[in-house]
């Protein structure tokens, strides 16, 4: 179970507005393809402390202006395959339509949850016509304007009901369970073939906890972890328009499904803007990260190269440059352990427990030789003690009397400090500033 919601609807009904309400204030991901950026389809939400991801399928629809039912089909089917809850969009001032008809249809047959809302009651005026949607049989009506924002709220209220609050599948079983994410072409298929050898080393299958992951145990080269594997679980029938959207999707909920995901980017064209956006969502989901360049033999090699090529891919990464960058040639074999190494390492880093008189003794001296800049004159931020929390990553609470006034650039301060004194290497950690 994941937190995708999609919207679905006939074109112009506002599912495009009502995404980039939801979606607005949050770091997109923009997907280039051919050098085209197009308009971006997924974007995270949160609402009352649940993050979400939207998905927004009309986006997929092609030539969108005229009404293609065969398109619509298709975007719902999409919907019901890819998303947790769908919010099935109807246009408040054109009524029930024939295609309002069809797609409800094929929603109800779904098991999905769904929420039919009525969009474009801007006013009052308009709010008994939404009751015209019953007539769907698809429950309770919703009624919102996606562009003034009213109703969207007490909409928001009743979805995020249906999500989890803590978007972590992974267990706390202590073998790492990893995923190779990166551009086509990069190297991560023969990775994953050179670590798997043959069958033999297969230990067990393990069906996922989400419906799209198999973890399968190995113990190869004196490591066990789980590989998790998302492609190729569910065979798709008519899907070639939209294999991007696939491929990506299923990279996200891979990596939702790991503990660490190895990024493996190309020696020859190095940290590109999408490998950035692969990075964010691993980084927002809180999962470890290993960097691996990969196909080195095909670079010209001086002395230094390779610190200078780290240096310039941690110039990208930056504020987040406590990762590991490992290079290597899957072709020639070439630090295959190094790389299964590292993700233990990592794995070992996201999963330790650090004892809250441990933090204090060592933070807190720290904090008293530089303490946080006054907030004003006369009110001095006082950080009275640190506890990390039981989540499954690495995330730690500095309780304080004027939580609000910790400025961004003296939580960095205090996250290198962290990271110094303990090693949190290719792990995002979270700090929390509380009242006390
Ligand atoms: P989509 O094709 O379903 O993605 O629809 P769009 O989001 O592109 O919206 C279609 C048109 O409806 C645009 O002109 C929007 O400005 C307009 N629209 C969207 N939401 C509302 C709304 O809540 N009220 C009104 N009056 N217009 C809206
Ligand atoms: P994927 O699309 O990321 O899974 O990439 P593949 O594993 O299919 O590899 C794409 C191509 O790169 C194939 O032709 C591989 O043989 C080649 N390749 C993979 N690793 C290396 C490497 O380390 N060096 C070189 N020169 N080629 C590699």
């Amino acid at each position: 179970m994941g937190n995708y919601l999609a919207i679905v609807g006939r074109p112009n009904v506002g599912k495009s507005t009502l995404f980039n309400r939801l979606t607005k204030t949050r770091e997109a991901i923009v997907e280039e393809t051919s050098g085209v950026t197009r308009d971006r389809h997924y974007g995270y939400s949160n609402w009352n402390g649940f993050d979400f991801m939207v998905i927004d399928t009309g986006g997929y629809v092609v030539g969108s202006e005229d009404v293609f039912e065969e398109e619509i089909r298709k975007q719902v089917q999409l919907a019901i395959d890819e998303s947790d809850v769908i919010l099935f969009m109807v246009d408040v001032r054109d009524g029930v339509t024939p295609l309002d008809e069809d797609v409800s249809h094929m929603l109800r047959s779904s098991n999905k949850k769904i929420f039919l809302v009525s969009n474009k009651v801007d006013n009052m005026g308009y709010y008994s016509q939404s009751n015209d949607f019953y007539a769907l049989g698809l429950g309770e009506v919703y009624s919102v304007s996606a562009m003034n924002g009213a109703g969207t709220g007490e909409l928001l209220d009743v979805v995020v009901k249906e999500f989890s609050p803590e978007v972590d599948l992974s267990n706390d079983e202590s073998i790492p369970k990893f995923t190779v994410v990166g551009r086509p072409n990069v190297g991560k298929s023969s990775l994953v073939n050179a670590l798997l050898g043959d069958d033999r080393n297969i230990v067990t299958n393990v069906a996922g906890t989400t419906r799209d992951s198999v973890y399968t145990e190995y113990n190869r080269f004196g490591f066990k972890f789980k590989l998790v594997d998302t492609a190729g679980i569910r065979k798709k029938k008519n899907v070639s328009e939209n294999i991007e959207f696939y491929s990506v999707m299923r990279s996200f909920r891979a990596i939702e499904s790991s503990d660490v995901c190895i990024l493996m980017i190309d020696a020859q064209t190095g940290m590109e803007s999408q490998d950035m956006n692969i990075l964010g969502v691993i980084e927002r989901n809180n999962k470890g990260v290993v960097i691996v360049v990969n196909k080195w033999d095909l670079v010209d090699k001086g002395n230094n190269t390779h610190l200078e090529y780290a240096e310039a891919i941690r110039k990208k990464t930056a504020p987040f440059t406590d990762i590991p960058i490992i290079f290597t040639s899957v072709l020639n074999k070439q630090r295959i352990h190094k790389t299964l190494e590292t993700i233990h390492e990592v794995f070992e880093n996201r999963t330790q427990k650090i004892s809250t008189s441990k933090l204090n003794d060592i933070l807190l001296p720290i904090i008293q030789a530089t303490p946080p800049p006054q907030a004003s004159r006369e009110r001095y931020i006082r950080i009275k003690y640190i506890t990390q929390l039981k989540t499954h990553y690495p995330s730690f609470v500095f309780f304080c009397n004027l939580p609000n006034e910790v400025k961004d650039n003296y939580a960095r301060f205090l996250e290198n400090k962290l990271r110094k004194e303990f090693n949190f290497t290719g792990v995002p950690i979270k700090l929390f500033f509380r009242e006390k």
